[in-house]
C-alpha cells in the first residue's frame, strides 16, 4: 500500500483546517474591532474639536458683527487675533478665521501671522464649506513632519448669511498611533493564540488520526493475511464504535477467510484424488487450473497447459473453436489411440455462468474409456464371430438338406453322406456351443476347480498314451518327462481339457513322419510343459493371438480340421484359474511349441509316505 503524502494526510489537513478557521475567525473579529476603534477614536476626537470650535466660532461671530467706529484703534483682524490667541490648544496646530470672500483675517500661527493675513485662502474645503454652509473635513499628511492632518473649515452664520469660516489644523496622528499600538496588541493576541490553537490542533488531530492510522495498518496487515494484529480501543467515541467494529470485522474475516481456505484445500484435494481428470478454463478458453489426473491422462506436464487453449490441449481444434465446445450437451470421444494401443477418453463439458448467464468458463472432466470401448468392441467382435461360426454349418446343412428334400434322399449312394456331413456339421456345432458355454462359465467364474494331488509325469503320460493309441497319422510321440516325482494340485478333469486342446493342434497341424515332444521342467516354485511339433507353425505377428477367441491362423484349414478356434483360448482360461501361465513359440515352416506353467512346490524325499 503506498505511503500517504505529507500535505494530502488527515493529520495534516485537519490542523491546517482548523488553523485557517481561527485565523479567520480572528481576522473579521480582528478587522470590525479595528474599523469600530478607529471609527471610535476619530469621532471622539473631532468631537473635542468641534466643541472647543463652537467656543470660538461664538466669540469670533460676536467679533465680526459688532459695530465699529471707523476711529476704533482696536481693528477687526486684531481682535480676530486675541480671540484665537485666547484657545491654545496642544490638539490644534492652527486657527484661521476667513470672512466670506475668502480673505484670511487671523490666524492662530503667530510665525504665519505676517505672510497670511489679508491673504486669500485657496483652501478646497474652505471654497465648500462658504459654499455649502457646512461644515467640510479632509485629513491630509504633513510633508514636513509626515504626520496626519484634520482640516476643517467650519462655517458660521448671521442671520441666515454666512459671515465666515474657521478654518481648523489639527494633528490627528495621535489617533492613528493609538490605533496602530491597539493593532500590535490584536495582531500579537492573534499570534498567541494561533500557535496555541496550532498545538492544541495537533494534539486533537493526533486523537482523532491515531485510530485511523492503526485502523489503516490494521487493514495494510490483513491484505497480506495477518489476522492476529487488533486495532487499540481509545474511547466510546465514533472512533472508538468504528475501532470495535474494525476488529469485529477482522474476527469475521479470519473466520471467513479460514473457511474459505479451508473449502479450498477440500476441493484440492478432491481434484487431486479424483480418477478422473478435472480441467477448468477462463471464459476465453485458456487452462487455468489441471489435476494430476487430467495430466496423466493427456501424457503432459503443468507447464505445458496452463494458459494454453482448451481445444488444442485436447486436440479438438480442427472441429471446434471454444464457443462450440460450450454448446456441446453430450459427451465427446476422444481418440489418442497409436497402432499398438487403444487409447479413447470420453470429456464431458459443463460451463459456469453468471446469474446474469455470462460465461465465466468452462469445466472439462476426462475419463479414461478405453476399457469400456475395448470390452464394447470385443463383444461385438464376439457376436460378430459367434453368428459367422453358426452360420457356416447352418448354411451347409441347409444346401444339404434342402438336396435331399429334392430328392437326393432317394438316391442311395448319395444320400448317406449327405446325411453325413449334416450330422458332423451339427456336432461341430454342439462342439461350438459347449466350447462357448464352458468359456462363458469361466469368464462368470461360474465354476469350481475340485484339485487334487497328482503326479504329474504319470498324469501327463497316460494322457499321451490315450493320443498314442488312437493317432491315424504316421507321427513320433517324444517323451522328455521329468525323471523325478512332481506332485502338482490340479482340477484333472480340466488339466485334462487342456492337455487335449494342445496336444490335438500338434497332431492336427503336424505332417507325416514328424515328431511331437512332450516336455517336464521344473523350477523353485513351478513346473513347465512343453508339448512340440515339427508343424507348419504359425507367423510371428501372430502367434501371441492363437490364444484370443475365435483366432485361426489359418482359417479353412482349421475349419476343415473340425476346430472351433476356442480350443486355446479354453485351454488359457483354465491354466489361468490354476494359477499358470500359457505361451507359444513357434517359426514357420518349422514347427510350434506350446509351453504352459503349474504352480508346484517341491517336497522332501517321505513326505508322501
Ligand atoms: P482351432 O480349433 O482352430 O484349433 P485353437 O484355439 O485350438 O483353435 O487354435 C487356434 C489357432 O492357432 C489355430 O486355428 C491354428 O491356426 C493355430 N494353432 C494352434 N496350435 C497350432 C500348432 N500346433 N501349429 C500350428 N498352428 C497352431
Amino acid at each position: 500500500m503506498q505511503k500517504v503524502g505529507f500535505f494530502r494526510s488527515i493529520h495534516v489537513k485537519f490542523v491546517l483546517i482548523y488553523v485557517m478557521l481561527i485565523l479567520i475567525a480572528m481576522e473579521i473579529i480582528g478587522l470590525y474591532f479595528a474599523r469600530e476603534l478607529e471609527e471610535k477614536l476619530k469621532t471622539n476626537f473631532t468631537t473635542s474639536i468641534t466643541d472647543r470650535m463652537s467656543l470660538i466660532e461664538f466669540s469670533v461671530r460676536e467679533e465680526m458683527i459688532k459695530k465699529r467706529a471707523p476711529d476704533d484703534p482696536l481693528t477687526l483682524e486684531a481682535s480676530l487675533q486675541g480671540v484665537l490667541s485666547g484657545f491654545p490648544s496642544e490638539d490644534i496646530n492652527e486657527i484661521r478665521v476667513i470672512n466670506a470672500g475668502k480673505i484670511i483675517l487671523a490666524t492662530s500661527a503667530l510665525d504665519k501671522q505676517q505672510s497670511l493675513v489679508g491673504q486669500r485662502s485657496t483652501d478646497d474645503i474652505v471654497r465648500k464649506s462658504l459654499a455649502s454652509k457646512t461644515p467640510q473635513d479632509i485629513i491630509y499628511l504633513d510633508r514636513k513632519t509626515r504626520n496626519r492632518i484634520l482640516a476643517r473649515a467650519t462655517p458660521f452664520t448671521h442671520d441666515g448669511e454666512v459671515i465666515g469660516t474657521l478654518y481648523l489644523e489639527a494633528d490627528i496622528e495621535k489617533v492613528f498611533t493609538q490605533i496602530d499600538e491597539v493593532n500590535q496588541i490584536l495582531a500579537g493576541g492573534v499570534a498567541v493564540s494561533l500557535t496555541i490553537t496550532i498545538i492544541l490542533g495537533i494534539l486533537i488531530a493526533q486523537t482523532m488520526t491515531r485510530p485511523i492510522s492503526d485502523m489503516r495498518r490494521q487493514a495494510q496487515a490483513m491484505a497480506k493475511g495477518n489476522f492476529s494484529r487488533k486495532v487499540r480501543v481509545y474511547g466510546n467515541d465514533e472512533l472508538g464504535q468504528l475501532a470495535i467494529a474494525f476488529n469485529h470485522l477482522t474476527n469475521q474475516l479470519q473466520e471467513s477467510q479460514s473457511s474459505t481456505e479451508g473449502e479450498r484445500r477440500k476441493l484440492a484435494s478432491v481434484l487431486e484424488n479424483m480418477t478422473d481428470g478435472v480441467i477448468a478454463t477462463d471464459r476465453k478458453g485458456r487452462v487455468s487450473l489441471i489435476n494430476d489426473s487430467a495430466l496423466l491422462m493427456l501424457r503432459l506436464t503443468r507447464d505445458l497447459v496452463l494458459n494454453r487453449p482448451i481445444t488444442s490441449i485436447l486436440g479438438l481444434e480442427q472441429e471446434y473453436a471454444f464457443e462450440d465446445l460450450i454448446q456441446i450437451k453430450d459427451s465427446i470421444a476422444l481418440d489418442f489411440s497409436t497402432n499398438e494401443q487403444p487409447y479413447i477418453l470420453r470429456a464431458n463439458f459443463s460451463v459456469t455462468q453468471r446469474e446474469t448467464g455470462f460465461v465465466n468458463g468452462l469445466i472439462v472432466v476426462l475419463h479414461d474409456n478405453t476399457e469400456q470401448e475395448k470390452i464394447d468392441m470385443e463383444r461385438r467382435e464376439f457376436v460378430s464371430n459367434v453368428s459367422h461360426e453358426l452360420r457356416t454349418p447352418l448354411t451347409t446343412m441347409r444346401s444339404y438338406l434342402e438336396a435331399l428334400a429334392d430328392g437326393a434322399w432317394k438316391n442311395e449312394e448319395i444320400a448317406p453322406s449327405f446325411l453325413h456331413v449334416t450330422q458332423t456339421e451339427t456336432e461341430r456345432m454342439i462342439r461350438l456351443v459347449n466350447d462357448l458355454l464352458k468359456l462363458s462359465r469361466m469368464d462368470s467364474r461360474d465354476y469350481d476347480l475340485n484339485k487334487e494331488w497328482v503326479e504329474f509325469n504319470y498324469f501327463f503320460n497316460s494322457i499321451i498314451e490315450r493320443f498314442e493309441f488312437s493317432k491315424s497319422q504316421e507321427v513320433q510321440f517324444v517323451r522328455l518327462l521329468s525323471t523325478t516325482e512332481l506332485f502338482v494340485e490340479i482340477d484333472t478333469d480340466k488339466m485334462t481339457q487342456v492337455l487335449d486342446n494342445i496336444i490335438s493342434n500338434a497332431l492336427k497341424y503336424s505332417p507325416d513322419g514328424g515328431n511331437v515332444r512332450f516336455g517336464v521342467t521344473t523350477s523353485d516354485d513351478f513346473i513347465k510343459v512343453m508339448i512340440s511339433d515339427d508343424g507348419l507353425g504359425i507367423p510371428q505377428a501372430n502367434v501371441t493371438r492363437i490364444f484370443d477367441r475365435f483366432y485361426r491362423a489359418d482359417r479353412a484349414r482349421s475349419r476343415a480340421m473340425g476346430g472351433t478356434g476356442l480350443g486355446l483360448a479354453i485351454a488359457r482360461e483354465m491354466i489361468m484359474a490354476h494359477g499358470g501361465e500359457v505361451w507359444a513359440e513357434s517359426e514357420e515352416g518349422k514347427g510350434t511349441t506350446i509351453f504352459f506353467t503349474l504352480p508346484f512346490e517341491f517336497q522332501e524325499d517321505g513326505e508322501w509316505d
